[in-house]
């Protein structure tokens, strides 16, 4: 333990494997995996548009806008 307090929510501050954490806030991990998800779709969702764009084939235009919805509702 140290003598530091977290600045979020004021509990204090473990060190640990040489990086200064909170008990209470342990979101740290949760959120970087949140944004490399939100970066992928954001990614994903480009590339669909892009096929959208260039296909003429009505199955997989249904199947693009398929999955652009389910990419909407995760971000
Ligand atoms: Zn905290």
């Amino acid at each position: 333990m140290t003598s530091r307090h977290c600045e979020k929510c004021g509990y204090p501050l473990f060190e640990k494997d040489g990086k200064i954490i909170c008990a209470n806030c342990t979101e740290e991990e949760e959120e970087s995996s949140q944004l490399a998800t939100d970066a992928a779709l954001h990614l994903k969702r480009a590339e669909l548009l892009t096929r959208l764009s260039e296909t003429k084939d009505l199955n997989e235009i249904e199947h693009i806008l398929k999955c652009l919805h389910f990419i909407k509702e995760l971000i």
